[in-house]
């Protein structure tokens, strides 16, 4: 008979947690999740869902145009902010529940509040102790505000869902996946958008040709995309929504007024207040768990998954470590993670969808590699009027004829992207691609009818 309380306890109820919690009270294991906000964590509360939903909306503004291209007259469409903030919290409310009930159905004890280690087997949430034979650390991350003046006047993404009132003219600062997004959102929604980027290009790690074309469009589609902009200072000025407007200021002297400024300057891992350091749980560097393979910590009573370690900070790379952990320590412990070829979506305007090496990682990788690229305008926007442009690009390792690379920026890249991930992780050849019959008239077709390789 065990001693402990639980077999495992989880700390933080977020898209890992949520899953380990769940898959392991499914396998008979004693379970406990401890939460200190509402379930689903950053992807179902602030990130991946209402961001999503935020961009479906923004979508429409251009529907709404090109439809006149295709005959449709309608009224002038109108925009409601807060009709939409409603109904996303509505539907996001909706999604706590099912968690909820996920978890509750699973036989899992939820405890709500703040959890922290007081051992390598003891978690303290409130007054209460618990004792584990394993502790799950799945505390998300959080965002991370570059420490200058004036910082304090800026926004993080987790405010931007509720914003009030709506921006006329929003400063983002960044140019990674959260800044090119919301700066997408914001714009086709309405505001006048200035995003800063510190760097020479957007999306850094991207494949170079993609992130260049990507803010050609968004540049098109109205982002005023400000690239080597250097970002100093913020500063309270008198204009603007609730408490006055913010300028910010450039080390180039360049000052830009604007109703809010978001801080899109990436993530920290969460693990500040846990009390890692009683139990002797090593971090690196940039403050996250560290893990090995098993995703066990330094401490073997306790593992960490997710954004809290050290790998891709997406929810479905979250899910598969939450899964992996589960079959470590309660089946055959022969599942695993394999991080190359994880397909990965930026939801712009238009989206982003790529898959494995870029160019550049490919010939450190492969060394020759014989790429095969295209720019095109979709068929849909013959009529639309729309000037949108679409790219695709694949990379070939030149010795093993292997796609290596996938690269595209256009309507529902996701969409596209992710089938062709699983050709990829098939070890497909550009020769299987050739042979591939396409869907006629598609956008996606291209990647199977590309002959011609780019002359180096
Ligand atoms: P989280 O989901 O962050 O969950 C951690 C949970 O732990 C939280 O609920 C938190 O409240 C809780 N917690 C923290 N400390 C404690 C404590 N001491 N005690 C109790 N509870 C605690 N990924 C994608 O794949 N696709 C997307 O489109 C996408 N969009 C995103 C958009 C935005 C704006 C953001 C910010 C992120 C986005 N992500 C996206 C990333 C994705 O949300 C994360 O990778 C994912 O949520 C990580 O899951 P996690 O379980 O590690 O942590
Ligand atoms: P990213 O790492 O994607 O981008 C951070 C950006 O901030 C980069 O452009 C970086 O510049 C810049 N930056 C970093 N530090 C500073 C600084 N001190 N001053 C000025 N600029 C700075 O992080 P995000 O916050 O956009 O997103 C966090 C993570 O969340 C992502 O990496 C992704 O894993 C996940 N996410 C996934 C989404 C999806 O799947 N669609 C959507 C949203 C988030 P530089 O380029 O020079 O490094």
């Amino acid at each position: 008979m065990s001693t402990y309380d639980f077999d495992l306890f989880v700390i933080g109820g977020g898209s890992g947690g949520v899953r380990a919690a769940r898959m392991a009270a499914q396998r008979g294991a004693r379970v406990a999740l401890a939460e200190v906000a509402e379930l689903g964590g950053t992807c179902v509360n602030v990130g991946c869902i209402p961001k999503k939903l935020y961009s479906y909306a923004a979508g429409y503004a251009d529907a709404f145009e090109e439809a006149a291209g295709y005959g449709w007259t309608a009224g002038e469409p109108r925009f409601d902010w807060d009709a939409l903030k409603q109904r996303r919290a509505h539907e996001i409310r909706r999604l706590n529940g099912v968690y909820r009930s996920l978890l509750e159905n699973a036989g899992v004890t939820l405890i709500a509040g703040w959890a922290q280690l007081t051992g390598p087997h003891g978690v303290q949430v409130g007054e209460r102790h618990h004792s584990a034979r394993t502790v799950l650390v799945a505390t998300g991350g959080m965002p991370f505000v570059p420490d200058l003046p004036g910082r304090e006047h800026g926004l993080v993404s987790d405010a931007m869902f509720d914003l009030a009132p709506f921006p006329k003219h929003l400063v983002v600062v960044g140019g990674g996946y959260i800044a090119c997004e919301f700066a997408s959102i914001f714009n086709g929604l309405g505001a006048k958008v200035t995003l800063l980027q510190r760097n020479a290009h957007l999306l850094n790690g991207f494949d170079h040709d993609l992130r260049e074309f990507l803010a050609r469009e968004m540049g098109k589609a109205g982002v005023d995309i400000q690239l080597n902009a250097d970002l100093s200072m913020l500063r309270r000025s008198g204009e603007g929504g609730e408490g006055g407007g913010v300028t910010a200021v450039l080390s180039r002297g360049q000052q830009i007024e604007a109703d809010a400024v978001l801080f899109a300057t990436g993530r920290s891992p969460n693990t500040q207040g846990l009390a890692l350091e009683t139990a002797g749980v090593a971090l690196d560097e940039r403050g996250a768990i560290v893990v090995d393979g098993n995703y066990r910590s330094s401490v073997k009573s306790v593992y960490a998954i997710g954004d809290v370690s050290t790998r891709l900070q997406l929810t479905p790379v979250a899910l598969a470590e939450a899964m992996t952990v589960v079959d470590a320590l309660f089946g055959d412990g022969r599942r695993s993670v394999d991080y190359e070829y994880v397909p990965t979506a930026v939801f712009t305007h238009p989206n982003v969808g790529t898959c494995g090496y870029t160019e550049t990682a490919a010939r450190a990788r492969f060394g020759q590699v014989t790429i095969f690229s295209s720019e095109f305008k979709a068929l849909r926007h013959t009529l639309s009027g729309s000037n949108e442009r679409v790219f695709m690009k694949l990379v070939v390792d030149t010795a093993s004829d292997r796609v290596v690379g996938l690269h595209m920026v256009g309507p529902d890249a996701g969409e596209i992207v992710q089938g062709f991930a699983v050709a990829m992780r098939a070890g497909a050849t550009k020769a299987m691609f050739d042979t591939t019959i396409g869907i006629h008239p598609t956008v996606a077709e291209e990647f199977v009818t590309m002959r011609e390789p780019m002359t180096a």
